[in-house]
Order: structure tokens, then sequence, then C-alpha cells
């Protein structure tokens, strides 16, 4: 048995529907996943026994058992009892918290890390059979690239790759949104209309006409949230950002998942630095964060044997 290190990368959704209320407490969604070249790297060691330990360099990010990636290992050994342990490394690169769906990558690459350490050679359909007991957009994290996934995330169908688009990926250091809370307040507050779902029906294809055509400036115009709903009012600042990034030429702007993070789609590596600069500029008295990075194919990775 050998050490694994492997890269999980970054998520944006670029169409983001609440269908409805499902009998299991989740939301039915509609959505279009995205990989961004934003990783974390997480190291895999073999231990003795049944032991798991966890070490990250985040200090908001748990150490213990509540650790997504722990809990990856946890069900791993409940399923393989007799393959050891695991000291899981996390270097994080992905801000927590912010809709970008950091935590579901790292437990994603402890599945494929631990599939590939107890040479259980475990095929990705296998390995997001058990990742969608940990959250919706784990399947997703294993595969990554561009997908459609319907259900309650974990229904994946594999879409035309729009790698190499650069994006501006923007978040606000000292605020979170927690998932959970996102989601409620969506049912307390809000339910589409008849009406309503047939628009967003007509709306769901556009972005997927858009996508299959690997049509950019259709992609960035049909890109929809309807957290941004719950969340833009009840955080200024987020709202403001979102307003500025829209003004700014991109082929679009909007908010990822829960958010707080706001990404702006751009046409050209010249266009994301001139909207990096500009709203480096425009934020330069609060805790904004930002990222020029790109779309990309494919999940996790194994970087180093
Ligand atoms: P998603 O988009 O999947 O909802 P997110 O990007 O909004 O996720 P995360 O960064 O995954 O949010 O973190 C949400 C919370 O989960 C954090 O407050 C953190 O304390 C906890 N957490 C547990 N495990 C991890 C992990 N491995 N990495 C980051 N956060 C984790």
């Amino acid at each position: 048995m050998r050490p694994y290190c492997l890269k999980a990368p970054a998520k944006i959704n670029l169409y983001l529907e609440i269908v409805g209320d499902r009998p299991d407490g989740y939301h039915e969604v509609v959505m279009v996943l995205q990989s961004i070249d934003l990783t974390d790297e997480i190291e895999l060691r073999p231990l003795r026994g049944h032991a798991i330990q966890l070490h990250c360099n985040h200090p908001q990010v748990p150490q213990d058992a509540s650790n997504l990636a722990w809990k990856a290992a946890a069900l791993m050994q409940q399923r393989y009892p007799d393959c050891g342990g695991v000291e899981i490394k996390i270097r994080k690169e992905i801000p927590v918290g912010a809709g970008l769906a950091g935590g579901s990558g790292n437990a994603a690459a402890v599945l494929v890390g631990l599939s590939l350490m107890w040479g259980l050679g475990l095929t990705h359909t296998e390995l997001q059979e058990i990742g969608s007991a940990l959250g919706s957009d784990v399947p997703f994290c294993i595969t990554g690239g561009t997908a459609l996934a319907v259900g309650r995330g974990e229904i994946l169908t594999p879409l035309p790759d729009l790698d190499g688009l650069p994006v501006v990926v923007c978040k606000f250091r000292d605020l979170s949104v927690s998932t959970a809370w996102a989601y409620q307040s969506f049912r307390a507050h809000f339910k589409h209309s008849e009406a309503e779902i047939k628009e967003l029906r007509g709306y769901s294809s556009q972005m997927l006409s858009a996508v299959a055509a690997r049509d950019f400036g259709r992609i960035g115009r049909f890109l929809y949230n309807d957290l941004e709903k719950v969340v833009l009012p009840a955080h200024e600042p987020v709202a403001q950002l979102r307003s500025y990034l829209e003004t700014q030429g991109a082929l679009g702007a909007m908010m990822s998942g829960s958010g707080p993070t706001v990404f702006a789609l751009c046409e050209s590596v010249e266009q994301a630095r001139a909207i990096e600069a500009a709203t480096r500029q425009a934020f330069t008295h609060s805790s904004l964060e930002i990222w020029l990075t790109r779309l990309c194919v494919g999940g996790v990775q194994v970087v180093d044997g």
C-alpha cells in the first residue's frame, strides 16, 4: 500500500433551479454544474488498525469526524472493514462555506484515493453511488467537468466540455453562507407558480442548448440561480458585488450555489484581468478575495503516487 496525493477542483453552478420539495427532506433540483481550476490538495497515507487522522491548514475546517473527508473515509471503512486506517492531509485553496463544494470535493478525493490505495478498483459509477450518501454534490465532484444534475443533484448527465473559458471568482473572506439555511429559507418564502415553472423549463432548455453548442455568449445570458432570491437580500455586499460584476461587460455574472461566491464568465483572459483589476479597486476597503481561474475538465485527479 502506498500514499496518494490528489487534487479536487471546486465547482460553480451555471444553472440552479429548485423544482420542488421531496419526501426525503431534500429539494428536487435542475442544475448545470461546472468544475473550475481552483483546487484543494488531499494526501492519503495508510495507517495501522482502523485509525482515521485528519489535518487541514484552514482554521475554519473541522479536523474531526464532522469533516466530510473524514466521513468519506469512515464510510469506506464500514464497507471495506479489512483495509485499514488512513491519515488525511488537506491543503485548502478553495474558500470555505463559499458555494464552491469544497467539502464535497474533499470527500470525493478520499473516495477515489482510498479505492486506489486499498486496491479496490471501484468504477466512477460505484464511487458515485457511495458518495451520494455523503452529499448531493459529491457524485459530481468525482467526475467533474460539465454536467446536468437532477434529482437532488446526484443524477448526472455529462455535457460537452466548456474548458478553458476564463472566470473571475470573488468571495468576501469574512462572509460564509450555510447551504442548509439557503435552501430552508427558499422553501419558506418561495414556491414557483405553474407559469414560472413553465417559463423556467424554457430557460433551462435554452441553457442546455447553449452548452451543447458551446455558445458562450448565450451561456452567459442564461445563467440562473434560484438561491440568489434569498441570499442577495440577506447580504447587501454580495448583491452589490453581483450588480457591479454585471456592469463590467463579462459574458455573465452570477452567485454560485448557496453563495456567497459570485463569478463572472469572461470571453478572454485580457477581459478577465481587466475585470479582476477593476473589482479589486472598487472593493478595496472590503475583505473581498478574487481568483482569476478558468473552467476545466474532469474531477478528482491523482497528482502523485
Ligand atoms: P457546497 O457548495 O457543497 O454546499 P460550500 O462550498 O458552501 O459547499 P464548504 O466549503 O463545503 O461549503 O463548507 C461548508 C461547511 O462544512 C464549513 O463551514 C465547514 O466547517 C464544514 N466542512 C466539513 N468538512 C469540510 C471540508 N473538508 N472542507 C471544507 N469545509 C468542511
